[in-house]
């Protein structure tokens, strides 16, 4: 087998594993492909207006214009600037796709937690809006060094300073100019870059348009100082050596300056924000200089921590391609050539071709295949992947999103990502028993590249039941089913995931007992259920004392209890917030069995939860609509209508921004809705905020529909 060699004697403190992160249409697919077409990965460029784009490989994201896979390309880039740090050397950037679609939080935090760094993109004619801040808070929480692109400077009302303005009043970012445009809107020429008071003015708005190094604006210099003053002052406070110099006056070198904003970026104190158009093809390439100069390699990431999976207790590795391997499957995807690709980020160690790791999730051995390095519009063989490193490995059959792989002499399960509770769902109806077989086959795929996504069966109506995170992310999975695994199926309205919970104390009694000759059947327990606070999920506890129960028999009980949580006892929806406690019960010598256990826990938690006055929960949705003025009233209007608790409404530009918390079963077609109200003119974004109690004369309404209640269960 031809093993390209190139390229493979990197240095770890010239790779970036970073991801463009931005929300919907912020210009987060402009800037990959203008990024993929600078680093020279990409030939022609696609223009996401017309659907054909590089990362955006899967059929209906081109169509939707959306990115939803976090595909990680390689790309390499030289900063050839006189004054840049690592200056001339060949950098390795992995750009890993993050989705900015809500729908796909799960992605996006996967894809965050395996990034050293991300470049966040705003939107400079909108400021920082709440998808943004969703955005930024994630990276916060895994700790992302970044550094902002305000895009779209061309756009009439674009305000770089204000965007700025923004970040800092709504996500208290440290977030100051790095550079300052030259001109605005169609004006809008070049950069002034602070640090070096260098202006960067470019030819024209085509792609590969050349730029040039000149001198400040005149009209620009006292601006210039002003933010420069700003930003060195805020570099020199996150440094002593250079806090001393500037207290006394001293001039700081730019070198000292970028190296101590390196240090500063990397360690989360300051987000250098960059003006820039993606479109016009401006700012760009100065912008992937400072992805080589601030952004950390992964030398400069504290080492990855573990667990053992033995004693679970804490296991640190260092990025050492020496040490045993440490590597997280973050992304399976489906390549049209290569077939099932497993992404890894490959913390520690080293990974080989053709070699054996261990996965300790599933205390399974995989043989890896082949190991490529995605470029945009080809691949690359590899034989050994090292620590920091990013690539795909073909032929691993059962590791899944999340899982480890490991050496398993040295085994480690790096910290798995949590994942939210399914808000939504819809049934599915194969049409006939061959397409039955494909859906199986379909949703096990899908389930493998989306943890969101769950399934399970109705044996009732023997229906296929999926949930997800929105209803945008269900739609895609069915057409995805129907295309690319050819499932033809009838598929079911989006339904809001209820839960149920109770509001007291109350205790119940389970008894299975069938004693008519022969072997009978004999299970019998006390359970007191207690309500737990919201968002605490289940508990369940034995205090069964001087064997009432036998010791084997607690573990079929607890399996009837969740079995029971599961199907639900009000209105069919999961159970939870409860506390299960067995307490008491009685055994038969012969006949007692698990099964008989197991029945009678499941009757004993129906008719304690009877007792304990059952109430539905459902999902409330954060809402944020953007709205011109004149259709504020109406707006407000339906969203009263909707039950909505409207939390503020504030002015930002010219546009009105309503802020609301609303029950999901209430904004099912609001796209339309909003579309006719506004005449296409309002937006909005929601997503999933937390579990209310549901109004009792719409739980009565439920519970009818549901036929569940009172069902007899003898
Ligand atoms: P994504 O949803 O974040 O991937 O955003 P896209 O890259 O698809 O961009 C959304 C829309 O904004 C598209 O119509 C782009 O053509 C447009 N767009 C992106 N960047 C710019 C820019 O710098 N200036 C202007 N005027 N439009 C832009």
């Amino acid at each position: 087998m031809a093993i390209a060699k190139t390229k493979r004697d990197f240095p770890l403190d010239r790779i970036r594993n970073i991801g463009i992160i931005a929300h919907i249409d912020a210009g987060k697919t402009t800037t990959t492909e203008r990024i993929l077409f600078y680093t020279g990965r990409t030939y022609k460029i696609g223009d996401i207006d017309e659907g054909t784009t590089t990362t955006d490989w899967m059929e209906q994201e081109r169509e939707r214009g959306i990115t939803i896979v976090s595909a990680a390309v390689t790309t390499f880039w030289i900063a050839k600037k006189d004054d840049a740090l690592f200056k001339d050397a060949e950098t390795r950037i992995n750009l890993i796709d993050t989705p900015g679609h809500v729908d796909f939080t799960a992605e996006v935090e996967r894809s965050l937690r395996v990034l050293d760094g991300g470049v966040i993109v705003l939107d400079s004619s909108s400021g920082v809006q709440s998808q943004t801040e969703t955005v930024w808070r994630q990276a916060n929480k895994y700790q992302v060094p970044l550094i902002a692109f305000s895009n779209k400077m061309d756009v009439v009302g674009a305000d770089f300073l204000g965007t700025i303005q923004s970040a800092r009043d709504r996500l208290g970012a440290n977030a100051l100019a790095y550079n300052l445009p030259i001109g605005k809107e169609n004006e809008f020429k070049g950069v002034v870059d602070l640090l070096t008071k260098k202006a960067y003015i470019w030819e024209g708005d085509q792609t590969g348009a050349n730029f040039n190094e000149t001198e400040i604006p005149s009209d620009m210099v006292a601006e210039v100082e002003k933010h420069r003053e700003e930003l060195v002052e805020e570099i020199a406070g996150t440094d002593d050596i250079l806090m001393e110099k500037y207290l006394g006056g001293v001039e700081m070198r730019v070198e000292e300056l970028k190296k101590a904003l390196r240090k500063a970026v990397i360690e989360n104190k300051i987000v250098p924000v960059l003006a820039g158009s993606s479109l016009r093809n401006k700012g760009v390439q100065l912008m992937l200089d400072c992805v080589v100069e601030y952004l950390p390699s992964p030398q400069d990431i504290a080492e990855v921590v573990g667990i053992k999976p033995a004693s679970e207790e804490k296991e640190i590795r260092k990025a050492d391609p020496s040490v045993p391997l440490a590597a997280l499957a973050f992304k399976i995807q489906v390549d049209p050539h290569v077939g099932k690709l497993t992404f890894i980020r490959v913390y520690a160690g080293t990974l080989k071709s053709g070699s054996y790791v261990y996965n300790p999730v599933k205390q399974i051995k995989e043989r890896v295949g082949r190991l490529l390095l995605m470029h945009a519009n080809d691949r690359e063989e590899i034989d050994e992947a090292y620590a920091g490193e990013i690539v795909a490995a073909v032929g691993l059959k059962d590791t899944i999103t999340g899982d480890t792989l490991c050496d398993e002499v040295a085994p480690i399960i790096l910290e798995n990502i949590s994942f939210p509770d399914p808000v939504i769902s819809l049934a599915i109806e194969p049409k006939t028993k061959s397409d039955q077989e494909k859906l199986g086959f379909a949703l096990q795929r899908l389930a493998e590249e989306d943890p969101t996504f769950r399934v399970k069966s109705d044996p009732e109506t023997a229906q296929t039941i999926i949930a997800g995170m929105g209803e945008l992310q269900l739609e895609i999975l069915v057409d995805r089913m129907k295309r690319e695994f050819k499932v033809e199926a009838n598929v079911g309205q989006p339904q809001v995931a209820y839960k149920e919970t109770i509001t007291k104390v109350a205790e119940g009694e389970g008894k299975y007992i069938r004693q008519t000759g022969g072997r009978g059947q004999y299970g019998h327990c006390l359970l007191r259920i207690e309500p737990l606070p919201r968002g605490q999920g289940r508990e369940f506890k034995s205090e069964v004392v001087g064997g009432a129960i036998p010791r084997e028999y607690i573990p079929p009980i607890e399996k009837g209890v969740i079995e029971k949580e599961d199907t639900g006892i009000l209105a069919g929806y999961p159970v939870t917030d409860i506390k299960v406690v067995v307490y008491d019960g009685s055994y038969h010598e012969v006949d007692s069995s698990e099964i008989a256990f197991k029945i009678a826990a499941s009757l004993g938690l129906s008719e304690a939860a009877k007792k304990a006055d059952m109430i539905l929960l459902e999902p409330i949705m954060k809402v944020e609509v953007t709205t011109p003025e004149e259709f504020l009233g109406e707006i407000i209007g339906d969203l009263s209508s909707k039950r909505a608790q409207i939390l503020s409404s504030e002015s930002r530009g010219n546009a009105r921004v309503i802020l609301a918390l609303v029950p999901l079963a209430e904004m099912h077609g609001y796209a339309t809705a909003i579309r006719s109200m506004s005449q296409g003119r309002a937006t909005y974004y929601m997503e999933a905020d937390h579990y209310e109690t549901v109004p009792s004369n719409i739980t009565a309404k439920i519970v009818e529909s549901s036929g569940f209640t009172g069902r007899v269960e003898r």
